[in-house]
């Protein structure tokens, strides 16, 4: 008696649709993936519930001949790969021709066809797989599948859906992405009736992601572009002000496809580094065009996961873009007035003190003299929508090679093969070409011994003292071009250590030595800091030397070059002139003119260095505007 039953074939499919068919949200990609290989201008998902009772995706496609409309729910049935020669470049979303036998294995389908140019078009529909009626039927041009009660002839995967809402919620992220991925179709995705989104398929990658993400979102992001010999890389970026929680905010595409893949997550994520607070992450939606050959895309049913032949290449594409972007980010965060800021619309008393004019003239603030003589107009207040995306044709206008980065921009990528990095053509948006000068400003004052207050143009711009200047001193350490000053101290600083922390400070005793630190061991537990950098003061250098540890302990730098960089942060923000300290007038001027020339823009940790309150935000604090 035998044992093994070759299954029959629906059975086969059933099981085969799990793969594809895992949740209503892959119906919606699977279905709108096949319109934009069929040529669709116009593709519209309709949704009802959770998806699961009724999914529609109807497109102006090519739509199929009467012969094609029943053999296409056939497994291994497509028109997009004849023979293996064509998975070596697959050019469309399909190729696998699995989609819709195994939707139609586990749900009713109705496909409404009609070729172009054809007099009428075919209706086919079936149950579990099987065709139930087939025969001609007037439809316009193009194709619509109508997909319901899906699982209802697998209980055990009905069962693991979860509610309509959460099911639509993902139904509805798909089809963003999909369409996110497609600025030159219009996608328009309706729910219970409702619209939920529409792209308007102008092939404009900015008016793509304005209409998807919204417009907050959109407002934050950085144009980038780069191309290296046949990869070219377009889209945006979020500003390290815009960080998220998570990384929901990352989407990326390769030749259309939406992808799934840590080496780009990688790539841009190392290009935030030291402008990001710890714990967030960058948004972005970034586009990759390469050559067909160079990508398997045939790696998981599902499409999403791909592999690259040069990951090498891509990340220094990616990474580049990002970085380029982020350099020539121009802008100081935007404050709407929010209840806690309002307090200074109503400021105590020595605020205005500090306010007096002869006081600063006096300490020599003439408010940018230098800047003054070839100041350009004052900058606008940024019209909507927001800079990257306000003159999105002057992103194809200029172009420039990457000039020779200066170490300190591009000297640490962190990438997956020790080959030097290639250089890439970056494009430098418009809207950030540096101005020679500075623009005309005055330095107001500075507030609760913490914040710079200037005057620039309709702007008035709060600079956050210490996080600037620890920005300031942690670029200078980090760029290396003069070797680690150290200072001896006439007394050393003694330490006791736990165990723990003597292990950690001789592992990491070569960099800290070549960075400035010198610590001797002293007894059992007891160690003697001899010098220090020379930015730390003698009474910081015990605790400087702690908290390093402490971060060490932590796991705060998996990696040398990490840690090299929280030994900076330290080292930085130690060295800073702190909230509270009186700092004099040059001083405070040369953090100014760091700011707003925009080499500052973020402290090591992420936190902007300074925010602008514009006159119109003030006028309407006090009515003076509606
Ligand atoms: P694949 O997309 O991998 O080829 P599918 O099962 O998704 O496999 O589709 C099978 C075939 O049906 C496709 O190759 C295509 O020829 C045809 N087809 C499916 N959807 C459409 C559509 N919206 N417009 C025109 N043809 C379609
Ligand atoms: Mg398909």
């Amino acid at each position: 008696m035998p044992v093994i039953n070759i299954l029959p074939p629906h059975v086969a499919d059933m099981i085969a649709a799990g793969e594809v068919v895992e949740r209503p949200a892959s119906v919606v990609k699977e279905l709108m993936e096949n319109a934009f290989d069929a040529g669709a201008k116009n593709v519209t998902v309709e949704l009802r519930g959770g998806g699961a009772t009724y999914i529609r995706v109807v497109d102006d496609g090519c739509g199929m001949a009467p012969e094609d409309a029943g053999v296409a729910f056939l497994r291994h049935a497509t028109s997009k790969l004849k023979d293996e020669r064509g998975l070596e470049a697959i050019g469309t979303m399909g190729f696998r021709g699995e989609a819709l036998a195994a939707i139609s294995a586990v749900s009713h389908v109705e496909l409404r066809t009609r070729r172009r140019g054809d007099g009428e078009g075919t209706f086919v529909s079936l149950a579990g797989g099987e065709i139930q009626e087939m025969g001609p039927a007037g439809c316009p041009e193009g194709t619509s599948m109508t997909v319901r009660d899906l699982f209802y002839n697998t209980p055990a995967r009905l069962k693991f859906l979860k509610s309509d809402r959460s099911e639509a919620a993902a139904c509805v992220q798909t089809a963003l992405r999909c369409a996110l991925g497609r600025p030159e179709v219009s996608v328009r995705l309706l729910r219970d009736g409702r619209e939920e989104f529409f792209s308007p398929g102008d092939g404009r990658q900015d008016s793509c992601v304005y209409t998807l993400l919204g417009r907050e979102q959109a407002a934050s992001l950085l144009s980038c572009q780069s191309w290296d010999e046949g990869l070219k890389l377009s889209g945006f970026v979020s500003s390290p002000a815009a960080g998220k929680g998570s990384r929901a905010g990352q989407y990326f595409f390769c030749n259309g496809r939406t992808i799934r893949s840590s080496l780009l997550q990688a790539a841009v994520e190392q290009a935030y580094k030291n402008s990001l607070l710890t714990g967030r992450y960058p948004a972005c939606v970034l586009y990759l065009e390469i050559p067909l050959g160079s990508v398997d895309v045939n790696v998981h049913p599902a499409k999403t996961e791909v592999k690259f032949s040069d990951e090498r290449r891509i990340f220094d594409l990616v990474y580049q873009a990002a970085r380029f972007a982020l350099e020539t980010e121009n802008r100081t965060a935007q404050v709407e007035l929010s209840p806690s800021t309002r307090k200074l619309a109503a400021p105590k008393a020595d605020f205005y003190r500090s306010m007096s004019a002869e006081e600063f003239r006096a300490a020599g603030y003439t408010a940018g003299a230098a800047a003054k003589a070839a100041a350009p107009a004052p900058r606008k207040s940024p019209a909507e929508p927001k800079p990257a995306l306000k003159s999105p044709e002057s992103f194809y206008q200029t172009r420039l090679e990457l000039p020779k980065a200066p170490v300190s921009t591009f000297s640490e990528p962190k990438p997956p093969s020790s080959t030097a990095p290639k250089k890439a053509a970056v494009e430098k948006p418009v809207q950030n070409v540096e101005s020679p000068a500075l623009p005309d400003h005055k330095i107001v004052g500075e507030a609760l011994k913490t914040y710079i207050i200037v005057e620039r143009g309709e702007d008035l711009i709060l600079i956050d003292k210490h996080a600037a200047h620890e920005r300031l001193i942690f670029d200078r350490l980090k760029s290396r071009e003069q070797p680690a000053m150290s200072q001896s101290l006439l007394t050393p600083a003694l330490l006791k250590l736990t165990p723990e922390e003597g292990a950690l400070l001789e592992a990491n005793g070569e960099l800290l030595g070549e960075l400035g630190f010198e610590i001797e061991p002293f007894g059992r537990q007891d160690y003697a800091v001899r010098a220090v950098p020379a930015d730390i003061g003698p009474a910081d250098a015990a605790a400087a030397v702690e908290e390093i540890l402490e971060k060490l302990r932590r796991g705060a730098a998996p990696d040398p070059a990490s840690a090299r960089d929280e030994i900076l942060h330290t080292v930085a923000c130690k060295a800073a002139i702190k909230a509270g300290w009186d700092t004099q007038g040059p001083e405070l001027e040369k953090l100014v003119e760091a700011v707003l020339s925009g080499r500052v823009k973020y402290c090591p940790h992420g936190r902007p260095v300074a925010v602008t309150l514009t006159k119109k935000e003030l006028d309407k604090q006090f009515k003076r505007i509606v």
